[in-house]
């Protein structure tokens, strides 16, 4: 904690609600087919929650395994002392094989390439590489594809008899698990039992195969195999309004955006707002202004349609955001009167107190409640607490997170 973090505190900060991701990670336990883990995916800072602090409550409700896209987010969390097992999937040439193998991580490996790299990095390290081999199973994004399937599996079996790798999973990822019904999902569902059946035929033992995400994991129990990597649900956030709410899950929103308001004025009709005056009072009106912009990662996308609870009412960002700030038209009735500099500015929250939710702000920019989190930038700071009890339980500047 730094006198830096705290004056900027009062500018604005994502509160971060470890008892809400505790009770989603039970709530996503308690839906799991049986003998299924669940892995807590925590890439991207934990989708700007702050990946330790996620991390560590994660586990302590049990959670299994960690998940995580890139080496270096895994190598943290292994230096900051996390002994659970970690998957990193996304691999590029000349990454910290090493590293990864003498930090335990799990790998994967999508394509010779890759498995190249691992078995040589293993070879001078003395140790034998942990690696999770992936399916292209329809995603067409990482994996590999059935073609070139008996190829990796057959260099792979071979590396795991001559020592330098344990293939410990088989695992694939979904393209339209949140679209309800979509045809490819069953379709994906029968390729990876193929893949596998195949992979295992050829003599590979894993210890888990999975291929569900969130929405597989809330929806489809035939999907759950041996673990489940769910990102968005842990942070309380459906993964799309069509499969159903957080509510009706069971989840919490995590994160709570606030704001202090930093300038309340009177101005008179007809006065242009912000840059571009694409908002005009329609009368004299009183504007406060909120100190948040782009560069904290409020959409600028979202321009005249932002929600924000401020004043005791839900109002629109009037005229474009910019990099730093926005403007609010708070109207002349006795609620706008009442709003003083420094009063709350809630951008959103989990929604039980009239605040606006992430996935509000995602339907104002045109994108999913994935984005709106993740891209909360380093400049607000993370304020992390207990909903149990309400404590502030430490703070974490520049994204980074701190705290437990
Ligand atoms: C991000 C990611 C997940 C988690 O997806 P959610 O929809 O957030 O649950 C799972 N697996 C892989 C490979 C991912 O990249």
């Amino acid at each position: 904690m730094t006198g830096t973090v705290h004056t900027s505190a009062l500018r604005g900060r994502a509160e971060i609600d470890l008892g809400a991701l505790r009770g989603n990670v039970r709530a996503l336990r308690a839906r799991l087919a049986p003998g299924a883990g669940l892995m807590a995916v925590v890439k991207s800072d934990a989708y700007g929650h702050g990946a330790l602090p996620c991390a560590r409550a994660a586990l302590d409700a049990g959670a299994l395994w960690l998940g995580t896209a890139t080496p270096h987010e895994a190598l943290a969390l292994r230096d900051a002392g996390i002994r659970a097992p970690i998957l990193c999937w996304l691999w590029t040439p000349g990454d910290p094989w090493r590293e990864g193998i003498e930090a335990g991580l799990d790998m994967s490996v999508s394509a010779m390439w890759a498995l190249r790299e691992v078995t040589r990095a293993a070879r001078e390290a003395g140790r034998t590489a942990r690696i999770q081999l992936k399916a292209d199973t329809g995603l067409g994004r990482n994996g590999c594809q059935p073609a070139d399937w008996p190829e990796l599996v057959a260099a792979a079996r071979a590396a795991e008899v001559a020592g330098t790798v344990r293939v410990t999973g088989l695992w694939s990822h979904f393209a339209c698990a949140d679209e309800p019904g979509h045809p490819s999902t069953a379709a994906q569902l029968d390729v990876f039992h193929e893949l596998v059946a195949y992979a295992e035929k050829a003599g590979i033992e894993p210890e888990v195969r999975h291929i569900a995400n969130s929405p597989a994991a809330l929806t489809l129990p035939e999907s759950h195999f041996d673990l489940v990597r769910t990102g968005i649900a842990l942070y309380g956030i459906s993964p799309s309004c069509e499969l159903g709410s957080s509510a009706e899950f069971g989840l919490r929103p995590v994160m709570t955006l606030t704001a202090s308001v930093a300038l309340v004025k009177r101005v008179p009709e007809g006065h242009g707002v912000s840059y571009g005056h694409r908002y005009r009072t329609p009368a004299e009106t009183t504007l406060g202004l909120i100190p948040l912009g782009y560069a904290d990662g409020v959409p600028r996308h979202a321009s005249g349609k932002g929600p924000v609870l401020v004043g005791g009412e839900v109002r629109r960002v009037a005229g474009r955001i910019a990099m730093d700030q926005f403007v609010v038209d708070l109207g002349t009735g006795p609620d706008a009167d009442a709003v003083r500099e420094g009063a709350p500015a809630v951008l959103f929250g989990p929604g039980d107190r009239g605040e606006p939710t992430a996935a509000d702000w995602a339907e104002a920019a045109d994108t999913i409640a994935y984005e709106i989190v993740t891209r909360i930038g380093p400049r607000v700071p993370r304020v992390y607490v207990d909903g149990a009890d309400g404590q502030e339980e430490g703070v974490g500047g520049d994204g980074r997170g701190a705290g437990r």
